[in-house]
């Protein structure tokens, strides 16, 4: 059991299948609880070296993962990012079974972000199931990717300023090999973000589905 009540959480871990998930999912929150000094560990299971397009360096992912977590205020040492091969996550289940619960008995963390339980890409699925698995005694919130997600649960909301969502967007811009992808841009992550808000009748939020809630 985990002490302390959400509100307390100190330490969050943000896992992502492919480097940019963790900033589309939750960059803005992400930004608002490091400004908050909460320690927040952004782990990345694959640098999604076959998502780089032709003619650009094969590394140049894991570059500008730096340079986003960076924007987002993540130290250096918080970020992880393991090699686990890009759409073939499901035949690599059990090995991430195994890395998860390690970083778990490393990192202690008191929530845990992970890709919702409705989102449909392989690699998101097997990283939603099997961080349930290994994380199933923590507080779990599942982060929106509209672009993927079958359906979404809105249950719990983020407040945000504007200030957390242009942090956001300025993460986004850091990768700079993945700017054709409609949702990178600052239009979409604005929308997106007043969507959220609106509906609580704020001006920004970031929603997340509750998968598990632990209240002590
Ligand atoms: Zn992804």
């Amino acid at each position: 059991m985990i002490e302390g009540t959400p509100s307390d959480y100190q330490r969050i871990l943000v896992l992502a299948a492919h480097i940019d998930d963790g900033e589309f999912g939750c960059g803005a929150s992400i930004s608002k609880w490091v400004d908050e000094g909460r320690d927040v560990y952004y782990v990345a299971l694959s640098s999604a070296d076959k998502s780089v397009p032709a003619g650009m360096p094969k590394d140049i992912l894991e570059k500008e993962v730096r340079q986003a977590t960076k924007v987002l205020g993540i130290r250096t040492s918080n970020l992880m990012i393991f090699k686990f091969p890009v759409r073939e996550f499901p035949q690599h289940r059990q090995e991430i079974l195994q890395t998860l619960i390690g970083l778990g008995d490393q990192l202690r963390p008191q929530l845990v972000l992970l890709p919702s339980t409705n989102d449909t890409h392989q690699d998101h699925q097997t990283l939603s199931g099997e961080g349930f698995r290994a994380f199933k005694r923590h507080s779990i919130a599942g982060y929106e990717m509209p672009y993927n997600n079958l359906n979404f649960s809105t249950d719990l909301f983020v407040v945000l300023d504007e200030h957390h969502v242009g942090k956001k967007a300025a993460a986004l811009k850091c990768y700079r090999s993945q700017a054709v992808k409609p949702y990178a841009t600052p239009d979409f992550i604005t929308s997106l973000a007043r969507v959220r808000g609106v509906q609580i009748g704020v001006q920004y939020a970031e929603a997340f589905e509750v998968i598990r809630w632990i209240v002590t």
